[in-house]
């Protein structure tokens, strides 16, 4: 459920007209919904709760949103962050969340990205590789620290979801290979830098079916019973997020957070480890909108165009993933329904918002609503072609806020500069 509805046909954001931003902001521009963000958030949290499981945490992966203003809504809930580089360390500390709740994910951490996380005093490193645990421990140990590790293992499922977000399967290359588990805890022991004292899986993203997980989780059951056989103290189990989310409305049916909470709990309920998971989509697909106005529509034989400002530079996920978003009229409108590929200005043919979508025939100027764009939509964006960044807006009531500005071109070329033999 989101807060994004129409009220006598005009979209709202909350209590805020659509249209009534988009004549202060100007287009193509992001809008979030406080009120979704935090109604995401709190199902899932008081899922979890109503399961019995009162040890958790939830660390909202910046990565799919992270925009300073909406983990700052997130970490007033009491989340956590996952991060995946040292920015994103930097955005969730100045966002307010506190370093003991965040984890660091990621294949690719650099010795300066451990330092500073180290340095900060986070939760948490999940880490991919044998010899990422040794530049880890050597890192820890040269700063008289140890750090707090969980070892991402890769359960070898598939989630069935799109290609290039599935990460669990044993040909992708996240993680450490099931099967050497157990000797990458082994191995951590013995170095002092680090405590090997957790589980880590994330399996994939936009995933629609409990199966993937449950097979997930009794491999992770398995693993900590094994590991506590032979010594080892595990306390945390961090179980990644990838729960999906409806991207058609009315049509899609998303996991529900009750039922994947009662699987959590009835399978390692009793584990006595702290259950921590690592939702993004989830909490911010939904609570965002992209608006964009119609430049001019082409009708022509073998395909009617809807040329929009807003382009895969705004919303990559449709030239990248093939990914579907509703489109609708910010206005509804009686008019006759035709065929358009939504398309934006940016020069390459796999530049679209949409295919094949009904929609009246619009006047130029008219304004469009890309829906569930919350999640890997800005933060994916783009300067090609030197567009401007769209900005985001934060709407919570009847008050918006501007939270990202549009740079000037200005300030885009500002960081580019001519070489004195020019
Ligand atoms: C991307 C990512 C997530 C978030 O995935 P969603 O599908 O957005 O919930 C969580 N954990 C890790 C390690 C990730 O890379």
């Amino acid at each position: 459920m989101d807060h994004f509805l129409y009220r006598d046909g005009a979209l709202h954001a909350e209590d805020v007209a659509i249209a009534e931003m988009a004549e202060a902001v100007g287009t193509p521009f992001y809008c979030y919904s406080t009120a979704t963000l935090q109604r995401h958030f709190s199902v899932l949290d008081e899922a979890l709760a109503s399961a019995g499981l009162s040890d958790r945490i939830i660390c909202y992966s910046v990565k799919a949103n992270s925009n300073l203003a909406v983990i700052a809504t997130l970490a007033k809930l009491g989340a956590g962050a996952d991060i995946v580089s040292q920015g994103e360390m930097v955005r969730a500390l100045k966002a307010g969340i506190a370093p003991q709740k965040i984890v660091f994910s990621g294949v690719g951490k650099t010795a300066e990205e451990m330092r500073a996380a180290l340095e900060a005093g986070i939760l948490q490193f999940n880490v991919e590789s044998l010899a990422e645990i040794d530049l880890l421990a050597d890192v820890a140990q040269a700063m008289g620290k140890v750090a707090k590790i969980a070892l991402r293992v890769n359960p070898d499922v598939d989630a069935g979801t799109h290609e290039k977000i599935s990460t669990g399967r044993a040909e992708d290359k996240f993680g450490i290979a099931w099967d050497d588990a157990e000797a990458g805890f082994a191995h951590a022991k013995q170095l002092a830098g680090v405590d090997a004292t957790g589980i880590d899986i994330h399996i994939g993203s936009q995933i629609t079916e409990l199966e993937p997980f449950r097979l997930a989780f009794e491999k992770v059951a398995g693993l900590l019973a094994n590991l506590r056989a032979q010594g080892h103290t595990i306390e945390r189990l961090d179980l990644g997020g990838g729960l999906g989310v409806p991207y058609s409305r009315g049509n899609d049916t998303p996991l529900d957070p009750a039922t994947y909470a009662a699987l959590i709990a009835d399978i390692l309920g009793e584990a006595g480890c702290t259950i921590m998971l690592e939702p993004g989509r989830l909490i911010a697909a939904n609570a965002g909108i992209l608006v964009t106005r119609v430049i001019r529509a082409k009708q022509g034989k073998a395909k009617n165009f809807m040329i929009v400002d807003a382009a895969m530079t705004e919303l990559m996920r449709p030239t990248l993933y093939g990914a579907y978003h509703d489109i609708k009229p910010v206005t509804q409108i009686e008019a006759e329904e035709l065929v358009w590929d939504v398309v934006g200005p940016v020069c390459e043919s796999g530049d679209f918002l949409g295919q094949d979508r009904a929609l009246p025939v619009p006047e130029d100027g008219d304004l469009l609503a890309v829906f569930a764009a919350g999640a890997y939509g800005a933060v994916l964006g783009s300067s090609y072609n030197t567009r401007p960044a769209a900005p985001e807006v934060l709407v919570t009531g009847d008050q918006f806020e501007v939270v990202r500005a549009r740079p000037t071109y200005e300030a885009m070329l500002s960081r580019e500069s001519l070489p004195d033999w020019l």
